[in-house]
């Protein structure tokens, strides 16, 4: 799935206290790309990832998905567009503390072309711990689970807001390796929000961002 932006703008309040979150953002990310977003603390990253995921709206400009404008969808198109398109994984997993691993990757099959669990929990490293509960297992496998349950419908879009946000070096390691496999097996296009530089080492495109605007933007050919 490819990505298009065109001079997107976002701002909270008015007058005096009018904060700009975005400033004019056009990017093209490939599809099949994993695309890192990198920047500081309040560059605008999750604003940015939440616009592209139709789950919050710019006050202006246009995002294209395969060609397609997306501030154009009607709310029932758009919500067709997150449900069957996209997959969302959040810094500190979101689990249902009373699911387990298993039930909890469940509940993301919302469309008609899940894949199939036992080989996604295979793939995740979670076989041996799917009838656990997330308080049973570490932060790293439960962000295995927050991952598989954004993957099991197949999304074509996997955005993921600063996934390794709160895990140690090591397992952060492990997860983006993870994120990697699935790219290459799925052809996932994924664009993960990170102020980690070291994320930008596995991607193939890196945008940077400071206060709301694009600093750089570079296609990293030397994929680690
Ligand atoms: P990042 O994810 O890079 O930390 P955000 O996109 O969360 O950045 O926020 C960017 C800026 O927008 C910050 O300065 C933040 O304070 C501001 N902001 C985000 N959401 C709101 C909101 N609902 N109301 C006012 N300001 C907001
Ligand atoms: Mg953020």
């Amino acid at each position: 799935m490819n990505i298009e932006v065109r001079d997107l703008r976002k701002s909270y309040g008015d007058g005096e206290i009018c904060t700009k979150v975005l400033c004019g953002i056009s990017c093209y990310i490939e599809s099949g790309a994993v695309c890192c977003l990198l920047g500081p603390s309040g560059s605008g990253k999750s604003t940015l990832l939440n616009v592209l995921g139709g789950i919050d709206r710019a006050d202006s400009g246009s995002i294209k998905i395969d060609g397609e404008s997306i501030e154009k969808l009607s709310i029932r198109k758009l919500s067709e567009y997150r449900r069957s398109k996209l997959g969302f994984v959040f810094q500190f997993y979101n689990l249902i503390p009373n699911l387990t691993i298993r039930e909890n990757i469940e509940t993301g099959v919302l469309s008609n072309k899940p894949l199939p669990i036992n080989e996604l929990i295979e793939t995740l490293g979670l076989t041996e711990h799917q009838h656990k509960f997330p308080h049973q297992v570490s932060g790293g496998q439960q962000q295995r689970a927050g991952i598989g349950r954004a993957l099991i419908k197949n999304p074509d879009l996997l955005l993921c807001d600063e996934p390794t946000g709160a895990l140690d070096f090591h397992t952060a390691k492990e997860v983006l390796g993870l994120l990697q496999k699935i790219n290459r097996d799925y052809n996932t296009t994924m664009i993960i929000a990170t102020h980690n530089a070291a994320i930008a080492g596995i991607s193939h495109r890196v945008i940077k961002l400071h206060n709301g605007g694009i600093k750089d933007n570079y296609k990293n050919t030397k994929i680690q």
